[in-house]
């Protein structure tokens, strides 16, 4: 006999007719959740739906391919949530078995309209409906593995993860639906009998079935139809929930991986027209982020995954990107009671004070956005990026922060030192506010020429304000100058024509200072005709590449660590085999935000290092290195604020470098220089930080 069984077996007409009637009455409670949750995202600023859609086949596709790729790989292929022990074993055995349970159960419905057409259209059979029945029964118990696993690590309640009364209803009426799931085909086995490989295809529903052996095929026809409503009316409620429940992730999530703008350290540009259209600068209300970010809140299933791996958050700060999240979806909530009516020629009475009253509704959203994300929470972050780098739907708190930074800064309400480092690059054009004319003080005695005394340079040298004006910065300009020279780099400096990139400004919020700066360094620039930047500076390295060509300014931009290890294998830079005596005993390296995660370098300094510490190579790898490294401090503008000593981040970061054991704790940054200097000193530990030039040329004895 020729496996296979009837969809609807056993059930009377009636009962499908009324099954098919609750399956209709469950979409449309569904479609009008998520109808609701899509005019909240709806109010947001249009991200340009209807132009991904136009021009030719081949202009769509290549439009629509960035996002599928990362709906296959983030989605399907669940490569962010991997990597992270019980959670993602958890998450992807839940996913694959709900999967498979989904497609399986989308194939049976076809097959039974199908053979509803017509009997030759049956394919629930043979060997399909063999291999269909088994790879179910397997899947059907990872989904109930993931279950489990899950209802164990939420009895344990981790701080990091989000808690609400119907996560338990999610877990317990997925665990209802698997086993409810087992029992139905357990039952059906009992008095269908299947024999052979159509009772072997179904491991599980066969030995569950040995435990209702004892029952007739009447009872056990009786208990497969009660059993099967339970199974449906738990399934009618799953779908029911999702756009009310944390399970509204599995549509916002990915729609979000879709429609994310996922490149780590480009910021949206802000114009004079839209500021003077709007009448303000970023986001003082729910509705002005934009449709994807309103779409990104939902997405958030309160994993905790930034907040993990947020900095300010490990160090006791009022900041969790997660909560910064899940608070602007509860106002993004809010706003939908409150929405403003449509304004039409004529109101009576009535509706002019509905109206009003929803006016001042709305100015209470908008007041309550100014409470909820305090200005303490949006000064504390360093704009490391890691949140945006862990989370699993690409959720992007940071560009949430700076939307709202922009806003308070335009309303004049950053005060105290990174304010004062705001005025001083208008005026001054670099944070310290000290004069242009010394800014080439530091090269003194090196010959270090400037563009307009070597116009036929290679390699422009960019050296930021910290290396022309922080003496211990200008050590590291230094070193990268002797390397040069060494080399026989032919290479130029801007001399006083340089000006601070004003990367601190717009990650701080203030565009439009970034802007003018921006312009006068790419118009200097270009007077030189500069194709090629080498900058020590991962922040102004950072924004060379990705700020400026934004404004037109497009360079190729190489951080120092890349071009010495270039120089290195070229053959350019000798190093001798036996060098003098190495005082750097054992080494460690901290990766720096903008250099490892937001550019992905990391493999550069340590080819240096290794070829600096030769033969004595003593290097100790931090447990957080590489992209997933943790900040120094610095980013986003808080270089320029106080810190309260017991919040400070680089003591987290020093004493993580310090536990390797190293006595040089080796940077790429002029800011985790000064950072991690200051961490390693508060732990009263002799241990040196310098940059990896430093140590090169410490090497070379030059
Ligand atoms: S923003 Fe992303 S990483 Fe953070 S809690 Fe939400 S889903 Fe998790
Ligand atoms: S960018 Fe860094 S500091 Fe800011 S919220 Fe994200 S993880 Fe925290």
């Amino acid at each position: 006999m020729t496996p296979t069984r009837e969809t609807f077996g056993n059930i009377p007409h009636g009962a499908v007719v009324l099954f098919y009637c609750l399956t209709v009455a469950t979409m449309a409670v569904f479609a009008w959740g998520i109808w609701r949750r899509f005019k909240l995202w709806r109010q947001g600023a249009p991200i340009g739906v209807r132009e991904l859609i136009a021009g030719n086949f081949r202009q769509i596709c290549g439009k629509l391919k960035p996002g599928l790729r990362r709906l296959l790989t983030d989605g399907l292929g669940q490569k962010r949530v991997r990597g992270r022990g019980l959670p993602s074993w958890a998450h992807l055995a839940l996913f694959a078995g709900f999967m498979m349970l989904f497609l399986g159960t989308t194939l049976l419905e076809i097959d039974h309209l199908s053979s509803g057409i017509s009997e030759a259209l049956k394919f629930h059979r043979g060997t399909y409906y063999v291999i269909y029945e088994f790879t179910l029964d397997v899947f059907g118990l990872l989904f109930l593995a993931g279950c489990i696993l899950f209802f164990w690590r939420r009895t344990r309640r981790p701080a990091s993860v989000g808690h609400r009364a119907t996560d338990w209803y999610v877990i317990i009426s997925f665990l209802a639906i698997g086993i409810s799931g087992y029992l139905v085909e357990g039952l059906r086995m009992v008095w269908q009998q299947p024999t052979g490989l159509a009772a072997h295809c179904s491991p599980v529903g066969l030995w569950i079935s040995h435990g209702f052996s004892g029952m007739t095929e009447a009872s056990a026809r009786s208990a497969h139809q009660v059993v099967w409503w339970i199974h449906a009316v738990l399934v009618f409620g799953f779908i029911a929930s999702i756009p009310f429940t944390r399970l509204l992730h599995i549509i916002a999530g990915p729609m979000n991986l879709f429609f994310a703008k996922p490149e780590l350290g480009r910021m949206t540009p802000v114009t004079m027209e839209e500021v003077e259209k709007t009448e303000r600068v970023g986001v003082s209300a729910i509705e002005h982020f934009n449709q994807q970010q309103l779409l990104s809140l939902d997405a958030c299933m309160e994993c905790g995954r930034c907040e993990e791996a947020c900095p300010a958050h490990a160090t006791d700060k009022p900041l969790s990107p997660k909560k910064v999240v899940q608070d602007l979806k509860r106002l993004m909530t809010l706003s939908l009671s409150v929405a403003a009516p449509r304004k039409s020629a004529a109101q009576t009475p009535a509706q002019e004070s509905t109206a009003l009253s929803r006016d001042a509704a709305t100015v209470q959203v908008r007041a309550l956005l100014d409470e909820t994300i305090r200005a303490e929470t949006l000064w504390s972050c360093t704009a490391c990026s890691a949140c945006v780098g862990v989370c699993p739907v690409r959720i992007d708190p940071l560009t949430l922060i700076t939307d709202l930074r922009r806003n308070r800064v335009g309303e004049g309400a950053l005060s105290g030192t990174a304010a004062t480092a705001l005025r001083r690059m208008q005026s001054s054009s670099n944070p310290w506010g000290l004069p242009a004319a010394d800014r080439p003080n530091w090269s003194e005695g090196l010959g270090a020429p400037t563009a307009k005394e070597n116009p036929s340079f290679e390699v422009l040298y960019w050296i930021g304000c910290a290396g022309s004006y922080d003496r211990r910065a200008q050590r590291v300009a230094r070193a990268v100058v002797k390397l040069l020279k060494h080399a026989g780099v032919n290479f130029a400096i801007l001399g006083r024509e340089e000006k601070c990139t004003g990367e601190s400004a717009r990650r701080l919020g203030d565009e439009f200072l970034f802007q003018e700066l921006a312009q006068a360094n790419i118009a200097t620039l270009a007077k030189y005709n500069v194709r090629k930047i080498l900058a020590h500076c991962p922040h102004c390295l950072n924004s060379l590449l990705k700020d400026y060509s934004q404004f037109g300014g497009s360079y190729e931009v190489i951080h120092h660590t890349q071009f010495i290890s270039q120089l290195i294998q070229e053959g350019r830079l000798n190093i001798p085999s036996a060098a003098g005596p190495d005082s750097a005993g054992a080494v460690t390296y901290h990766d720096p935000c903008y250099l490892a995660r937001v550019n992905g370098i990391h493999e550069a300094p340590r080819a240096v290092l290794a070829t600096a510490l030769g033969a004595t190579n003593d290097f100790r790898e931090m447990p957080r290195n590489r992209e997933k490294t943790f900040c120094c401090g610095a980013g986003g503008g808080r270089m320029w604020m106080e810190e309260d000593p017991k919040q400070r981040v680089s003591t987290v970061r020093a004493k993580e470098a310090l536990a390797t054991g190293a006595k040089t704790v080796a940077v790429g940054c002029p800011f985790c220089l000064t950072m991690m200097t200051d961490g390693v000193a508060a732990q009263n530990d002799s241990a040196r930080v310098m940059d990896v030039a430093e140590i090169l040329v410490e090497r070379l004895g030059i």
